[in-house]
């Protein structure tokens, strides 16, 4: 099943292959938690099947598709960190010249390569993947995914075709979590930042630490503008855990509180499961300074992405001018 946020983008591969017109790379590129490297696996699922269905979409009962659930199709290969979070190194990528030259092929077919996240091959492993870009080899296909584009090559980029993917709207994203029996499935979106399928495995893997913070992150925030919290200590807290996480939260909140304060509905929010707090918040706190510190959270997440910063410091100058937010004057 094609997701119901791809179905564009998978109907612009399907015909571009149709059209043969398919380039030999392809770069997948959009927000974690969306599905991106679910979607190239069905993709060249549908490259090898031998007996597609209407919509392109792979049988799951020919020879190559039994092979494929078996892992054991010779004419697919996965160039990822071997472990999470890890590098791609050069040699994972060095391989790809012996699958596409040396090997045979199962079925005069293609061959298909997904790498990724693309960002994580380390330098060398980039340029030799350059290599393989500017001598492509006859029917294999390169899938690349990726959240982080900017940190790809330029040269890599200009010689792959681009598949840009988007969050769903709330209401689509809700609706489908409930469809896979996701409970509270609201609250697990807001928390996975609006990517379905990392709200789904957050709720699959039920991590009641990451809802029980979420849930008291604005009540935490409260208590520091009325300073029965301290910066120093919730940065602390922030630092232990996922501090880019609590960010995005905040940065969230702070633009849902912009919209409620301009006169925005509750569909407008990115939170709603939050908006009786946050429409509390909209009232006593003035909308320039929200936007001050809405650009001031931006580029401290920016910041918080490389390593040569000192994280507590960061994390308490962003809690610090939270609880001196200037509020209405009544
Ligand atoms: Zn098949």
């Amino acid at each position: 099943m094609i997701l119901p946020w791809q179905t564009a983008q998978w109907q612009q591969l399907v015909s571009r292959q149709r059209q043969g017109k398919l380039a030999h790379a392809v770069l997948l590129s959009g927000a974690q938690g969306l599905g991106k490297r679910q979607f190239a696996e069905q993709f060249a699922e549908s490259l090898l099947c031998h007996d597609k269905g209407e919509n392109a979409a792979a049988c799951g009962q020919c020879r190559a598709c039994l092979l494929l659930k078996a892992g054991s199709h010779p004419d697919i290969k996965y160039i990822e960190p071997e472990e999470e979070g890890k590098a791609i190194k050069v040699d994972q990528v060095r391989a790809l010249t012996d699958f596409t030259v040396l090997s045979a092929q199962f079925d005069q077919g293609y061959k298909v390569v997904l790498i990724g996240p693309a960002e994580n091959m380390n330098r060398a492993a980039a340029n030799s993947l350059l290599k393989t870009l500017e001598e492509p080899a006859e029917n294999t296909i390169l899938l690349l995914y990726t959240h982080a584009p900017q940190r790809l090559l330029a040269t890599i980029k200009s010689r792959c075709q681009r598949l840009n993917f988007v969050a769903p709207t709330y209401t689509l994203s809700t609706e489908w979590l409930k469809q896979q029996s996701v409970a509270n499935a609201e609250q697990w979106l807001e928390i996975a930042d609006g990517a379905p399928i990392a709200a789904l495995n957050l709720a699959r893997n039920d991590d009641e630490s990451i809802a029980s913070r979420y849930e008291s992150g604005l009540d935490t925030l409260e208590a520091l503008q009325s300073r029965q919290r301290d910066p120093v200590s919730i940065a602390a807290e922030w630092q232990k855990k996922d501090s880019l996480r609590a960010v995005k939260w905040l940065t969230n909140w702070v633009m849902d509180i912009i919209r409620l304060a301009q006169g925005g509905s509750v569909a407008s929010l990115s939170c709603p499961s939050q908006q009786s707090r946050l429409t509390s918040l909209a009232n006593r706190l003035d909308v320039d300074g929200l936007h001050a510190y809405l650009a001031h959270l931006y580029e401290a997440s920016r910041l918080l992405g490389t390593t040569q910063v000192n994280q507590q410091l960061l994390l308490e100058e962003i809690l610090i001018r939270w609880s001196a937010l200037p509020k209405n004057r009544l």
